[in-house]
């Protein structure tokens, strides 16, 4: 056995040598340290989720405080506590959907996977239960359960556990119109609902066409279809307003969020679902319940923590902030696309973006956006592979100007350092 540490890390290697894990063991603002000491800026806001940044001791006493009080209480039937109720009406307040209402999650897989059944539950509930085939594009990154891996259109995700559920299918990434043929050959009266990322993150932070997120939304509203937009990554500020829906604006049936919701500080998801699909299990007198939940379902302290999270966003103003520096950082990565390695600079929604390396070099040598990625951090800046074919570069939305030039040079000298 290779490593000296049982702990299995997710999507990795566990062959590779001991010493080439890092031990991240502090975080201030956008820089983390590892255990010797060496500082990185943090291009990634660990898993696209500190947005606030690290070190928050607000969000430590937050939890502190609601641990001393009461550290949890389930809500399965119809307990609560207040921190629950509050969050829910706070982000219900925030999302541009009407008549929101709130499922909390663990977070993004659990919240994909919560937001398939209810859709599912939906239908039947409103009588027409063969609408139960699930839409998806390919590219798309869901989450790791088993109805995420099978909405996923990253093949290998995929590779390995197919047949995956039945009832999912997919259509390209960027074709409003393949999406109305999906519908139109399944039948309208047979499909629930339309899952996509408003742009698509772990794919490789993939802008959506021109008008395409509108376009899919009428082709839904058109055929009966929910519309449902996964904001894992997007919501709660990455993209300069709230919820891309708003940026893009759109009015989904539901929306799923998790990371930014607590900056990853407790892990938390939410799923939020518009009046229409609420109706049927809110409406008084209704015997139709959505028989689904988890033991941390609006789990007491992870709301505490996320209410503090929202508290610290709007006093220092964190989302205008992702706004302000979203062509800064555009233009400090511009440069980087004339390198002869590089494909594609994606950047200019948010403080969201991706360094893309052209696909002969990959043919070439198909490892090297991961000796990329070791070489960034060699220059001190935490980035990581997307698909195999770019780099991922989401900073917390503390990150300094300083800072959005540091990450830029290092992928600059990581590109010369592999050339
Ligand atoms: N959906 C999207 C768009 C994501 O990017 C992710 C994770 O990156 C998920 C769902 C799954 O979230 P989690 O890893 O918290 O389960």
């Amino acid at each position: 056995m290779a490593s000296s540490s049982p702990f299995w890390h997710p999507f990795a290697n566990m062959g590779e040598p001991p010493e080439s894990r890092l031990t991240i063991v502090r975080g201030e603002g956008a820089r983390v340290y590892d255990a010797e000491g060496r500082e990185y800026v943090d291009a990634i806001a660990s898993l696209w989720y500190c947005n606030v940044g690290h070190g928050r001791a607000e969000l430590a006493d937050a939890a502190r405080e609601q641990m001393r009080t009461l550290a949890a209480y389930q809500t399965f039937e119809l307990y609560t506590s207040p921190p629950v109720a509050e969050l829910a009406e706070r982000v219900a307040g925030l999302v541009p959907v009407s008549g929101a209402r709130v499922f909390f999650t663990s977070g993004g897989s659990e919240s994909v996977d919560t937001a398939v059944k209810l859709a599912r539950a939906y239908w039947v509930a409103a009588g027409r239960p063969d609408k139960n085939v699930v839409l998806s594009r390919r590219l798309a990154y869901h989450g790791m359960n088993v109805y995420g891996t099978s909405l996923g259109g990253i093949p290998a995700n995929r590779a390995g556990y197919e047949p995956l559920v039945s009832l999912t299918e997919q259509v390209p990434w960027d074709d409003a119109g393949a999406l109305r043929e999906a519908i139109e050959r399944i039948g309208p009266e047979r499909v629930a609902a339309f899952f996509c990322e408003p742009v698509i993150g772990a794919g490789g932070v993939v802008h959506p066409p021109p008008g395409y997120l509108a376009e899919v939304e009428a082709i839904c509203r058109e055929h009966d279809v929910l519309f449902v937009v996964d904001e894992v990554i997007t919501g709660f500020g990455r993209l300069g307003e709230w919820f891309a829906s708003g940026r893009f604006g759109l009015a989904p049936d539901i929306v799923t969020v998790a990371k930014g919701i607590s900056s990853g500080y407790v892990p938390l998801g939410a799923v939020i679902a518009g009046e229409r699909v609420a109706e049927p299990f809110w409406r008084p007198g209704t015997d139709a319940v959505f028989r689904h939940g988890y033991t941390y379902s609006g789990h007491t302290t992870a709301c505490a923590v996320a209410l503090a999270n929202l508290d610290i966003l709007e006093r220092e103003r964190l989302v205008e902030r992702v706004r302000e520096l979203e062509p800064l950082l555009a233009s400090a990565l511009r440069p980087l696309a004339s390198h002869p390695l590089v494909a594609e600079v994606r950047a200019g929604l948010g403080l969201l973006a991706a360094v893309e390396i052209r696909a002969d070099a990959l043919a070439e040598r198909p490892g090297l956006v991961v000796q990329l990625a070791a070489e960034a951090r060699r220059q001190g800046v935490l980035t990581r592979g997307l698909r195999g074919v770019a780099l991922q570069v989401s900073p917390p939305f503390v990150v300094s100007e300083a800072q959005l030039d540091l990450i830029a040079g290092a992928f600059g000298a990581a590109l010369d350092a592999v050339s």
